[in-house]
């Protein structure tokens, strides 16, 4: 590669940012990183009337915990910047002007009135939904109909307008799509796309290229949905720049879910994330929760998301952030449809917490116990209570059911699951347990098994029969890590008390 790798992830900040977007950014990051080039965020933000507070911030906070930051954003900044369209709005009109002055765009002075009555009046049963298009712009009141004269006119008395790119009849125009390969377009069906629009804003494709000739990139990659566009940008590539230094392109596939695209429905419905951190919407107050809410690792979840379209033609499925960035390549991004599986989603979580160290574990589960107001928690404790719970956990979450009454005694005990069997024998068996264990001096849970099962067959008890009732009185339910390792860790003091307590509620 001989130009300097510069790519860009530019949203619009328009809502949660879902498995499709961050994959975007996830591909463009990896592409950025193993060539040594730079990553920009640039917030495409000229749609006023779908601007939503909080949007951005979110963004960021998204790329953030995901690990993917930008190298220029609109925080910290860059050379290229400012990098929020919406103030960089002075620079557009130029090049629509320049447009118009070439003969490659024209005014249009249309008031949606007209635009809706042209829609109705050339609705056919072949055409339903009519376009601004080379079949329809000389019926239409702009500056190809009108004289220079009038144009002149109604622009100095400052009427409304837009500015709109005049598209060729029967122009061919293609391109080389990375993954899709030779990709080509019939100018005759793409309608005469508004670039200024009257409040003085870009609309998307105007800005979208001045600022990819700007900001020197050199690679666009985004979702197929964009695909459709292209045609409008290589004629603004061609028209503005002379087609100079224009990027390479790749649209990536679909993420499907269980019916065609995923899509935040399907999130609702099946109950999975789509987005990567919670989103509140602030209009609605309506919360979808996010990967990171849910219990995924960050690891995992660019781990996951990096397969969803994309191999190494290999069987390889764990993957680190360094190994992906060694050896993810575009060509080997998949053209079809990449189907998101949230149960092989999981898998990678529980296969990342497996590998985690317990330290990088460690502040995540603290968090996670105080939201349960558990906070006067023995650093080293903890330290071995998720060694010791940690590869039973597919989600962060999991940590809570598993770990939480090492620290918090159970108030309450699942009776329900001892009773049908419970008898005075077995409450003198737990009694003698108690008696033994004060006793024993080697605190370690081979030992206490073994002291459980010699004390239970001595007393005619089977140990099996046992165990649960254990279980239950140290941790208040049917769950958790084997209860001789749950023993050793609450120690002494802790267990046979633990004993006590239940022996009375039995
Ligand atoms: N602003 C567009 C979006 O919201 C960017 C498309 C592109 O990358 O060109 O996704």
């Amino acid at each position: 590669m001989n130009k300097r790798v510069r790519v860009r992830f530019a949203p619009s900040p328009t809502g949660g940012l879902h498995l499709g977007g961050v994959r975007t950014v996830l591909y463009n990051y990896l592409f950025a990183k193993k060539h040594d080039g730079d990553f920009i965020l640039r917030i495409e933000d000229t749609d006023q009337s779908r601007f939503v507070p909080g949007a951005e911030e979110y963004i960021f906070n998204c790329l953030k915990w995901a690990g993917l930051e930008p190298d220029e954003s609109p925080v910290p900044g860059g050379i290229y910047g400012p990098y929020r369209q919406s103030e960089r709005k002075e620079l557009y009109s130029k090049y629509a002007d320049q447009l118009v002055m070439d003969g490659h765009a024209y005014y249009a002075f249309d008031t949606p009135e007209a635009l809706e009555k042209m829609r109705y009046d050339y609705k056919t049963e072949q055409n339903p939904s009519p376009q601004y298009d080379h079949s329809l712009r000389m019926k239409m009141r702009n500056s190809l109909t009108l004289s220079a004269d009038e144009t002149h006119q109604l622009l100095a008395a400052g009427i409304k307008h837009v500015i709109r790119i005049k598209m060729p009849e029967h122009e061919t125009l293609s391109f080389t799509d990375i993954i899709r390969g030779e990709v080509s377009f019939d100018s005759s069906f793409v309608d005469d796309k508004v670039l200024l629009k009257a409040d003085g804003m870009p609309t998307y494709h105007l800005a979208v290229v001045v600022d990819d000739y700007l900001m020197k990139i050199s690679h666009v990659f985004r979702g197929e949905e964009w695909l459709p566009s292209v045609p409008v940008h290589i004629l603004l590539w061609k028209y503005l720049f002379g087609l100079e230094n224009m990027p390479l392109w790749a649209h990536f596939p679909l993420i499907l879910g269980p019916n065609g695209k995923l899509s935040k429905r399907d999130g609702a419905k099946y109950g999975f994330p789509v987005f990567a951190m919670s989103w509140t919407d602030p209009k609605t107050g309506e919360t979808v929760e996010g990967f990171k809410e849910k219990g995924f690792l960050p690891e995992a979840f660019i781990n996951f998301l990096a397969l969803l379209g994309w191999n190494d033609g290999t069987e390889q499925e764990i993957f680190s952030r360094q190994e992906l960035i060694e050896k993810f390549s575009i060509e080997r991004v998949h053209s079809a449809g990449a189907k998101f599986d949230y149960e092989k989603a999981k898998w990678f979580n529980h296969e990342w917490i497996k590998l985690s160290e317990v330290s990088s574990l460690k502040p995540e589960i603290r968090s996670l116990l105080s939201e349960k107001g558990i906070t006067d928690i023995d650093d080293a404790l903890l330290g071995k209570v998720i060694g010791l719970v940690k590869d039973r956990c597919t989600l962060l979450s999991d940590f809570m059911p598993q770990s939480s009454f090492f620290f918090k005694a159970p108030q309450t005990w699942d009776a329900d699951a001892v009773k049908s069997k419970w008898n005075e024998q077995k409450k003198e068996f737990f009694k003698q347990l108690i008696r033994n264990y004060s006793d024993t001096t080697a605190w370690q849970a081979p030992v206490l098994e073994e002291n459980f099962q010699t004390t239970a067959v001595a007393n005619q008890l089977k140990p099996g029969e046992l165990q649960l009732p254990f279980r239950i009185m140290l941790v208040g339910g049917k769950f958790g890590p084997p209860v001789f390792q749950i023993a050793e860790l609450l120690g002494k003091n802790e267990t046979t008390s633990r004993i006590k307590n239940a022996l009375e509620v039995f």
